[in-house]
């Protein structure tokens, strides 16, 4: 089986946008590949703001993971920092990467302009650490969307480059493209997200999801019930795509006719993200009663990802010419 690795921010409970792209997606590679699934917390310190609830959101964010359906018997789920190696793998890859790659990188350029007080060498090296994440563990695949092309690009170069000064350690890891679906925040202007503070929370009650819902942009047309609607530029005709399959049609002719107006509509698209998500909050309410269960989910994924990382370095400084510690008793002989 290949090995597929990915990493994610601790971006705290979920939103629908995440559920219906990154962790269906995670969700359905278990079956077919060895999945790595890490929470990068160190990546997050890169920025400052979300440090003051890194570790609630870390908990929340696996919570929700592990109730969604990520399979802590099939994926190894762990926490980057808890598996050390990584800063030293960082380290080492940090000796062979020019400067000049990591300049160059568009987001690096970006970071810059939007935290210009905090431009902090974790900002420069992140490719770097990016690619000792995915090495560390000999990723194979790494689901990326197109945006992200880049940066598995440099990761490629990186590893290239190692294997060819110092003699092969690591397969260069492959992008798998995944399209996600564009989930527009309820603003239906952007992407949704907590950022702009447009998003449904996954691990949210029918009534504060019937609460946010209802406060959705729908088509700026309709301002009247009896005005005609055009469903295919109303987001929440969008979310009833993935929330009400079996009656997306109707919705779009009643729409259209004005035979529904957006308050019914609205409502109508609250009860069906709740009860889609009944069977998520039930098994969520479930795992968060049962005491120590994320540590634990946690800890042994780290156990199993330390296993793999620890045999990596050996190899790697075994190529490196680095002396082990066990090796310097032979040498004074
Ligand atoms: Fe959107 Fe529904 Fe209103 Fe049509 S009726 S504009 S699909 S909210």
């Amino acid at each position: 089986m290949k090995r597929v690795f990915s990493g994610f921010r601790p971006t705290g409970k979920q939103h629908i946008g995440n559920y219906l792209g990154t962790i269906q997606n995670c969700i359905s590679l278990q079956d077919e590949y060895d999945c790595i699934y890490c929470v990068v917390d160190i990546h997050a310190l890169t920025t400052l703001e979300s440090i003051e609830s890194l570790r609630e959101d870390i908990y929340e964010m696996v919570l929700d993971w592990l109730a969604a359906g990520i399979d802590p018997q099939k994926s190894i789920l762990f926490v980057q920092s808890h598996v050390p190696q990584v800063m030293e793998l960082h380290t080492l890859f940090s000796m062979v990467t020019p400067l000049s790659w990591l300049l160059r990188v568009p987001t690096f350029k970006e970071k810059v302009k939007m935290q210009p007080h905090n431009v902090n060498y974790g900002l420069v090296g992140y490719p770097v650490l990016m690619t000792a994440d995915i090495a560390l563990y000999k990723g194979e695949i790494v689901p990326v969307g197109e945006d992200q092309l880049p940066h598995l690009e440099l990761a490629r170069e990186i590893v290239r480059r190692f294997n060819s000064l110092y003699g092969f350690v690591f397969p260069e890891p492959q992008a798998k493209l995944t399209s996600f679906p564009l989930i527009l925040g309820l603003d239906g202007i952007q992407k949704m997200s907590k950022s702009y503070n447009n998003y449904i929370e996954i691990a949210a009650s029918p009534q504060e999801i019937l609460e946010r819902v209802m406060t959705a942009f729908t088509d700026p047309a309709r301002r009247y019930r009896s005005d005609s609607g055009h469903p295919d530029i109303c987001n929440i005709f969008c979310l009833h795509k993935f929330f009400t399959p079996a009656r997306v049609d109707e919705i779009a002719s009643e729409c259209r006719r004005a035979g529904i107006g957006c308050v019914e509509c609205k409502k109508m698209l609250a009860e069906s993200i709740s009860s889609t998500l009944e069977p998520f909050r039930e098994k969520r309410a479930i795992l968060a009663s049962k005491p120590n269960y994320i540590t634990e989910v946690l800890a042994d994924g780290a156990n199993r990802a330390e296993a793999i990382a620890k045999e990596t370095i050996r190899e790697v400084k075994e190529k490196m010419r680095l002396l082990q510690r066990v090796q310097l008793e032979h040498i004074r002989d």
